[in-house]
């Protein structure tokens, strides 16, 4: 961690927060302060520099359009891979996964590149558009309860050997490539398909980010009672007709 306080950063509010994913600066904010640790949230416009600085950056999700500026946009800043060069952790959802790995398939149908900084390549399925309710059972390295979300994808995206599956789907599309894999991982880069917001369904995310910022294996409980409930139920309805 950089100094005292933790860094947040939340990455083109502006352009990559179409579905809720504030939730998962909220949520990271509230666990933080739960433990008492100091947070400061830095919200981080699309025509403002990425500051290199934070110790977790949060990316959503996005359309098509938006999802091309701001890969454009990080692309020309380089701010975001200096960052995890300094050793950040980055959190993405769905656009923000796509941007994160090598490239993507744009809103022109073109290729478009990536950062780079998540072992992944994304193209444009031609099936339906994967819609609908997750469930899926984490890593087992990651100690985690089964994330529950939703997904709204057209693209697919397969995970290279730099990166691991996050998950494997018992319910839902997930990545999409039918081999059952969920979102893509390294040591500090984590990519997710599941909105939701997926932090306000699975606050343990939020408690990963924060370990791993802090450099600590545990931190102090905190009262899960209507998370908790939440996936409980989830996890009945999984599968069932809605
Ligand atoms: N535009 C991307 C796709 O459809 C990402 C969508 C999203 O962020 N929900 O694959």
């Amino acid at each position: 961690m950089s100094d005292s306080s933790l860094r947040l950063v939340w990455v083109y509010p502006d352009l990559l927060s179409t579905y809720g994913d504030q939730g998962n600066a909220l949520v990271v904010e509230r666990r933080a302060r739960q433990r008492r640790l100091n947070v400061s949230r830095i919200d981080v416009r699309s025509d403002q520099p990425i500051p290199t600085s934070g110790d977790i950056y949060l990316i959503g999700g996005g359309e098509d359009r938006p999802q091309r500026l701001a890969a454009e946009r990080l692309r020309r800043d380089g701010g975001l891979n200096r960052a995890v060069a300094n050793g950040a952790i980055v959190f993405s959802v769905c656009a923000g996964y796509q941007i994160l790995g090598h490239e993507f398939v744009n809103d022109l149908g073109r290729p478009e590149a990536g950062l780079g900084l998540l072992d992944v390549v994304s193209v444009r399925g031609d099936g339906e558009r994967c819609v609908g309710d997750v469930l899926a059972d984490i890593d087992p390295r990651l100690g985690l309860p089964p994330l529950t979300g939703f997904e709204n994808h057209q693209g697919i995206t397969h995970v290279g050997p730099s990166a691991r599956p996050l998950a494997t789907v018992r319910y839902g599309k997930g990545n999409g490539t039918g081999d059952g894999t969920e979102g893509a991982y390294n040591d500090t880069v984590f990519g997710t398909y599941m909105h939701g917001p997926v932090m306000a369904r699975n606050p343990q995310i939020a408690d990963l980010l924060l370990k791993l910022a802090l450099d600590v294996n545990a931190l102090p409980p905190v009262d899960d009672q209507w998370y908790e409930a939440l996936r409980t139920e989830r996890i009945a309805a999984a599968g069932q007709p809605a």
